[in-house]
């Protein structure tokens, strides 16, 4: 079977939305090359065969195309991914773009991102502001794994400090400037009803407990410790919780709450000032 001959019977098993995008990407990380750059004549390999019709087949079980690629770019990262931890999503970049700015003007920021999975807020944070210290946080080892992959590769692993704790138990930090974080927020409903792609990442970094905000109340109650006087917090949300989340940040004393939207127009990001 010519390479040619593998694509297209590939691209009839795919019908989803995205089919050509991912087919592509998927093309390119498996031959190194683009579907229209192989010559009409190029011969797969059985085992070629055998691989490529795997992981198309894993895409047509709604599988992530970022596990089988086993890498994603985020804030221009690019980020070893695989089962065990989240997939970064654009949405997260306005979190990152709303870090940013509140730390313009901030002296050695020293700056703790929260329920850190791969890395990718820590990452992009290293990449972006200028003199700042990060400690990423996360719980789970199969995240750490890729965490620890993903600030080693990146070459900042000394700006980065990872650390291993629970924010549900009470965090030992030094005191910092900004709490950024991408919680686990989907409530109990929204765990039951959950997309197929997204059931194969993992439900540690998904579950935000019955109304999806456990995360929210345990990280903000310890934040006004943490944080210097005025110190900021940034929080990525679900659609419908900037609400709920304010309020939360109000109840502790934060001042200069603000909302900023996603590149879909949703509420993505809340974040405050520290009394
Ligand atoms: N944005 C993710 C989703 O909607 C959830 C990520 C999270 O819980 N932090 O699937």
């Amino acid at each position: 079977m010519t390479i040619s001959q593998l694509y297209s019977q590939s691209r009839k098993l795919l019908t989803h939305e995205t089919a050509d995008f991912d087919l592509s990407q998927l093309f390119h990380a498996h031959f190194g090359k683009r579907p229209g750059l192989i010559q009409p004549q190029e011969q797969a390999s059985t085992e070629d065969v055998f691989i490529f019709n795997h992981k198309v087949k894993r895409l047509t079980d709604g599988y992530p195309l970022q596990y089988l690629l086993g890498e994603w770019e985020f804030y221009s990262v690019p980020l070893k991914v695989g089962e065990g931890v989240l997939i970064p999503r654009p949405d997260t970049e306005t979190v990152v773009d709303t870090a940013i700015s509140m730390l313009n003007g901030v002296e050695s920021p020293v700056v703790a991102d929260l329920c850190a999975g791969s890395g990718a807020i820590s990452l992009a944070l290293a990449l972006n502001v200028k003199n700042v210290s990060v400690w990423a946080v996360e719980l789970y080892d199969e995240a750490i794994f890729y965490l620890d992959t993903n600030i080693i590769a990146s070459g900042y692993d000394h700006i980065i400090s990872r650390s291993k704790q629970d924010v549900l138990d009470k965090l030992e930090l030094p005191q910092l400037d900004m709490i950024v974080s991408n919680p686990p927020y989907l409530t109990a409903k929204e765990m039951e009803e959950i997309p197929t792609q997204v059931s194969f990442e993992p439900a540690t970094a998904l579950d935000g407990g019955e109304d999806g905000l456990k995360f929210y109340n345990a990280i903000t109650q310890q934040a006004r410790l943490l944080l210097k006087p005025n110190g900021a917090i940034v929080f990525e949300c679900g659609y419908e919780q900037a609400g709920q989340i304010s309020e939360i940040l109000a109840k502790y004393g934060f001042y200069d709450i603000k909302v900023y939207k996603d590149l879909g127009k949703n509420d993505r990001c809340v974040c405050g000032i520290a009394p």
